[in-house]
């Protein structure tokens, strides 16, 4: 086993890594790890945008949108620091550099379900793309902060409920990592699912590890199913095409195969996707169809340009044709256990990001708040951290693991992770058993 110290490890290089990495002081020497190349996260594949609060006068209606959409399940204070805080780290973003679409220097808001009125920044259809560009090349640049690519983190070391790093597998041997603050920021567990829009080496790893610690998790039952996943067999793709639901929110409609509308589309997403379940149960056909080609092809493109083009290379012309779609696993609301500033049931270990459970969706997320809720809590884990991580000491360093692990035994306890989380949702949705991939 190589050991190495640092004071901050972030398990995880999508928004809430990077942007938790980016808010912390630089005299912090920080290491992040991503389990495959760092742009292989969710938060590049993000299309629709970031829901804002537009002014002190939305601040009800965002927030009522956002409980409504989660079923009133939410945690109201979370929702309430979400909202209020959403201006300033959207300013933030733009400040840094991210491209959002704009018309005389203001940003141009874009509407999706379950949201009253339009307040979403986003950069035409790439917004995660962008805003992943925007982070990465800054934080990359910073002399503080190391990112080791392909280090698979299986394990945490916990010392009497003291978080002090963990182990990964990197460059073909176990890597022993020292660090005085943890965060994880390990993202969702659409990788579990044998249909899912997320990048399949999601597999919930950091909420498996923390719950083999017994560190609390909560709300696995709440899965979120995106209504309008590409349905096509030309993918040679493991992952479901997203097609964004600000497709909707632009005018599409939905068709069942007979070409009846049968549901609102701008109701919140656990909705239209249960109609569309309905009517795929009914019609026996295994999708359903959105149209957008009444918006014409320039502005499509103009507007779309990912999903014209992706869809292009399926054969499917969204200026003229309908698109099949169907719904898909997207994203989980529940996860590790966090308070308002991302600290978990363990000393000096946080999470942010999808792996967290800030009780901020509820039991359904409302369109565009999860770069919202990675932005807005993984600044706060990183201005508490800078707190805990004086009362750590330097004796750290010296700390001598009675853990031994081979290159083997790193890749089961990966394993072990996986069918953790497995077990857990199970447990809680039995409904979903069919839905989960073997390990
Ligand atoms: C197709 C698609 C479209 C979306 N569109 C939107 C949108 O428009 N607006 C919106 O708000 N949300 C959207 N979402 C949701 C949003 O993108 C994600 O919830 C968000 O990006 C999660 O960010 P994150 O930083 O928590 O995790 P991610 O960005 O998924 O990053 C997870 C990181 O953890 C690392 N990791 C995982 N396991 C390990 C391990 N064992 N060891 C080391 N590293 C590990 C990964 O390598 C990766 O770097 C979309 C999601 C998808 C899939």
């Amino acid at each position: 086993m190589r050991k190495i110290n640092t004071d901050v490890l972030i398990v995880g290089t999508g928004v809430a890594g990077l942007y938790c990495a980016l808010n912390l002081n630089r005299k912090y020497h920080v290491t992040m790890l991503s389990k495959k190349s760092a742009d292989e996260c969710n938060t590049y594949l993000a299309q629709g945008g970031i829901s804002v609060c537009l002014n002190k006068f939305d601040v009800d209606s965002f927030m009522n949108d956002t409980m409504n959409a989660g079923m009133q399940l939410n945690d109201k204070d979370a929702v309430k620091t979400l909202v209020l805080e959403s201006m300033e780290n959207i300013d933030l973003l733009d400040r840094l550099g991210v491209p959002f679409n704009k018309i005389n220097n203001g940003f141009v808001y874009t509407k999706e379900g379950g949201h009253e009125k339009n307040r979403i920044v986003h950069c035409d259809d790439i917004t995660g793309k962008e805003v992943f560009n925007t982070l990465y090349s800054i934080v990359k640049s910073l002399p503080n902060v190391e990112i080791l690519e392909n280090a698979e983190m299986f394990d945490l070391n916990l010392v009497n409920n003291l978080c002090l790093g963990g182990y990964s597998i990197y460059e073909k041997e176990i890597l022993y990592i020292v660090a005085k603050i943890t965060l994880i920021a390990s993202g969702g567990v659409g990788g579990l699912f044998k249909n899912s829009t997320n990048q399949p080496c999601l597999t919930g790893d950091g909420i498996g590890m923390v719950n083999r610690e017994s560190i609390k998790v909560s709300s696995m039952e709440h899965i979120q199913f995106h209504p309008t996943a590409l349905l096509t067999d030309k993918s040679s793709s493991k992952r479901r095409f997203l097609i964004s639901e600000a497709l909707r929110g632009e005018g599409a409609l939905l068709h069942n195969s007979e070409g009846e509308r049968f549901v609102d589309e701008l109701l919140p997403r656990n909705v239209v996707a249960a109609a569309i379940f309905k009517e795929i149960g009914k019609t026996g056909s295994p999708c359903v169809y959105l149209d957008i080609s009444h918006k014409g092809r320039e502005n499509i493109r103009k507007r779309f340009p990912k999903i014209y083009f992706q869809c292009l290379e399926y054969g499917i012309d969204i200026a003229k044709d309908r698109i099949p779609v169907a719904p898909s696993q997207h994203y989980l609301m529940g996860g590790i256990s966090v308070d308002l500033f991302g600290r978990t049931g363990a000393n000096n270990l946080y999470a942010a990001g999808e792996c967290a459970c800030t009780g901020v969706h509820g039991g359904n997320r409302l369109a565009s708040n999860s770069l919202l809720e990675c932005l807005v809590f993984s600044r706060r884990a990183a201005s508490d951290m800078m707190k805990s991580i004086t009362s750590v000491g330097e004796a750290y360093k010296d700390y001598i693991s009675d853990k031994v692990f081979s290159i083997e035994d790193g890749h089961e306890v990966s394993r072990k992770n996986r069918l953790e989380v497995i077990r857990m949702i199970k447990e809680v949705r039995k409904d979903l058993e069919n839905e989960l991939v073997d390990c």
